[in-house]
């Protein structure tokens, strides 16, 4: 790699540059003088082509750099800065454009001068002209990634708002493909090889776009998740109806169907909910958790806890045991609750899943049973939450000295929040006690 600076802007040159310029040039030019001015010129059309590029990115601000490699050159600009499409495309231009002004510098140089016709200067001119003349034609081709393709991208993606240009490349495959074609009856082996291997690349392109847009959600649907996330139930419904009329996939339809009913449910309409539910289309199945919700909203406890206990045992979170121990606490199910709270210490829940149950419990009044969770989940995890949450079940049923025994172990497993330990009014009647302040001191002084 040689490299070097013109005019402040670095060029970094490999020796396969050299090689295929003395390649093509290899036909007819049998001496060794031709053929090193052959090198020569080619050496230099190529770099002021680049340089082209080169000072209209300048023009924009950026600090270009130049390679030279195999058959050609890159100009590149500051890679963090994409331009504009408009400006990009005159990018483009102003390589071919410079070349073109060389060709003609050469071909009026070459009337003007009184020089011998077979003389080395009349060669050279002449060579400039030409290798100039296709040196930037070839560049102005409709085929990315010459010239002429990236400034047809360029206009594309400004015609259609940034969006990938596929007609761009769609013109690359057609025209790349057709001109590999007619090179290859006049047998321009190089041009074939360009050609096609830049059809193939744009085509290969083309492949990975269809791919990414037929994965991309529907953008409705997309809109409706983020509707419903953020409690604007209105807006999710009427998106989520948008995008059943557009979805192309079982899984968009699924999708789309379970927002539409989880905002009947939130809004207080679980029998439309149900209906939507439970005649799902062929092949897609209702989610037990929606089913669960909606008879929830109906009162219908018992049923409700037979679709969470599915939930459950499909997936044991947080969020499913939560709703589980709920809804058997809501039916009356005292005998599957304690099957459910036996359970979590043999089949191992994580602390996630138990702090679901320890919320459950607390939630419906059973501060004994929250309280004991909330220990199991500070033994076997070391979780301060559990500790903290315990203490606050251990105040509601008046027991504030084990309270205050569950506070210190939250403090041991990390506990720090003094805000929360002020303002949590589960903790009012603590406050003011002796050992209430001392772990308030503690908290303060001691390091995060
Ligand atoms: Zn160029």
């Amino acid at each position: 790699m040689i490299r070097f600076k013109l005019a402040g802007i670095p060029v970094a040159m490999h020796w396969t540059f050299f090689l295929f310029a003395a390649l093509i040039g290899a036909a007819g030019r049998e001496d060794g003088v031709r053929m090193a001015a052959w090198v020569v010129v080619v050496f230099v059309s190529v770099l002021l082509h680049e340089l082209g590029h080169a000072f209209a990115w300048r023009a924009y601000g950026h600090q270009p750099s130049i390679e030279l490699q195999g058959l050609g050159g890159a100009t590149r600009g500051d890679p963090d800065r994409p331009l504009p499409p408009g400006k990009q495309a005159l990018v483009a231009l102003a390589g071919p454009v410079t070349g073109l002004l060389l060709a003609a510098v050469a071909f009026v140089v070459g009337q003007l001068l009184v020089i011998p016709r077979e003389s080395l200067g009349a060669r050279v001119l002449y060579e400039l002209w030409w290798a100039n003349t296709v040196w930037s034609v070839f560049n102005l081709l409709p085929v990315i990634p010459l010239d002429g393709g990236i400034i047809v991208a360029s206009l594309e993606r400004r015609v259609r708002g940034g969006r990938p240009p596929r007609a761009a490349f769609y013109l690359s495959v057609a025209v790349g493909a057709g001109l590999a074609l007619y090179f290859a009856t006049v047998q321009q082996w190089i041009a074939v090889l360009l050609l096609a291997s830049y059809a193939y690349q744009a085509f290969q392109t083309l492949r990975a776009l269809s791919r990414v847009e037929a994965d991309a959600p529907h953008p409705a649907l997309a809109a409706a998740m983020v509707a419903l996330k953020e409690d604007r139930l209105d807006d999710a419904r009427a998106a989520a109806q948008l995008a059943l009329m557009g979805a192309k996939k079982d899984v968009e339809l699924n999708v789309a169907l379970h927002i539409i009913a989880s905002v009947h449910t939130r809004q207080g309409r679980p029998d439309d909910a149900l209906n939507i539910l439970l005649s799902m289309p062929r092949g897609l199945k209702a989610s037990p958790l929606a089913l669960g919700e909606a008879w929830t909203t109906k009162g219908e406890h018992l049923k409700a806890s037979t679709f969470f206990r599915d939930a459950f045992r499909d997936a044991p979170v947080r969020e499913t045991a939560y709703r589980y121990a709920r809804s058997l606490l809501d039916a009356g199910l005292d005998n599957e609750m304690r099957e459910l709270l036996t359970s979590q210490a043999s089949l191992g829940y994580s602390d996630e899943t138990c702090a679901g149950l320890q919320d459950a419990l607390y939630e419906r009044g059973k501060f004994e049973e929250s309280s004991r969770v909330g220990a199991h989940r500070h033994q076997k995890f070391g979780s301060a939450a559990a500790a903290y949450n315990a203490a606050c079940a251990l105040v509601k049923l008046g027991r504030n000295d084990d309270a205050m025994k569950w506070l210190t172990a939250a403090a041991d497993k990390g506990f720090r929040d003094v805000k929360h330990l002020d303002e949590d009014p589960d903790l009012a009647p603590l406050r003011g006690s002796a050992a209430f302040d001392a772990l308030r001191q503690r908290l303060v002084t001691a390091p995060a």
